[in-house]
């Protein structure tokens, strides 16, 4: 829509798989774009993965852990570009054991990526967009956040965390147009994936109505959605991109 054009997007995680691609789909509804990661050599090569887009795209080597570097981060892009308009909570890792196994490092480790960092992210973005009167945040959650999943106590806590985040932050910042939404992906074939056993892979395929793993695009294509000006009376949702697993 025209008017996405110019605005101002900063994507977590960024450098590659789903991020790259909302990165790729920002760019091309011709918003300028900053990737946030934590892997300098997959930023380095960010612009030549994205056909070189110039100006329209910015990096930084961020840690979104680090409260203070990743807020200073989110300050700083406003203030360079006048604007802040979309915030993408992509940065999120897995550490899987069952839970009678897990220890006490790979529970919190999971839950400061995925969930504090979002709540880093919300927060400075939030204060910018409050007074700007208008913005758009994305969570990225997981069908493993609205169901659960077995192997992954960590991990589905942490998105069904951001989904309460979400939530609420969709209420308090909603007098001022600030929306907050979530994509809640399925089974994606990124780098994330593929590292699951063949027999992991065989039963997630197994669960999946449309029989067929989801690609970094069909996420990027909703949180493009969620972002732009299409969804301007969207606030407090979860849209499922599972390829029918969710319904
Ligand atoms: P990925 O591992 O390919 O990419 C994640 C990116 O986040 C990497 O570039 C990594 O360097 C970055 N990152 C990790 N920790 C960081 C930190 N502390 N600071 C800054 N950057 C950091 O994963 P993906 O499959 O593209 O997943 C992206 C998001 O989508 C994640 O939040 C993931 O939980 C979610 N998701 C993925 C799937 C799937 O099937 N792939 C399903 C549901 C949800």
């Amino acid at each position: 829509m025209e008017a996405d054009k110019g605005k101002v997007a900063i994507v977590t995680g960024g450098a590659r798989g789903i991020g790259l691609e909302i990165c790729r789909e920002l760019l091309g509804m011709g918003m300028k774009v900053v990737a946030v990661d934590l892997k300098k050599d997959l930023l380095d090569a960010l612009p030549g993965a994205l056909g070189n887009p110039g100006d329209n795209l910015e990096t930084a080597v961020v840690d979104v852990t680090n409260s203070a570097a990743f807020t200073s981060t989110i300050e700083q892009v406003a203030e360079k570009h006048g604007r802040l308009d979309v915030l993408v909570n992509n940065a999120g890792i897995t550490r899987d054991n069952i839970v009678l196994m897990m220890s006490d490092e790979d529970w919190e480790l999971v839950l400061k990526v995925n969930l504090m960092s979002a709540f880093i992210g919300t927060r400075a973005a939030g204060k910018i967009m409050m007074r700007q009167r208008k913005g758009a945040i994305v969570m990225m959650s997981s069908y493993s956040g609205l169901e659960g999943n077995r192997g992954q106590a960590n991990y589905a806590a942490s998105k069904a965390g951001m989904l309460g985040l979400m939530k609420s932050a969709a209420k308090e910042l909603a007098k001022r147009s600030v929306r907050v939404n979530a994509v809640a992906p399925g089974f994606i074939k990124t780098d994330m994936t593929d590292v699951l056993p063949q027999q992991a892979k065989d039963m997630a395929l197994a669960q999946i109505p449309m029989e067929r793993f989801g690609t970094p695009g069909d996420i990027a294509r909703a949180v493009g959605f969620l972002a732009s000006e299409a969804s301007a009376y969207i606030t407090g949702q979860v849209l499922s991109v599972d390829g029918g697993m969710h319904t």
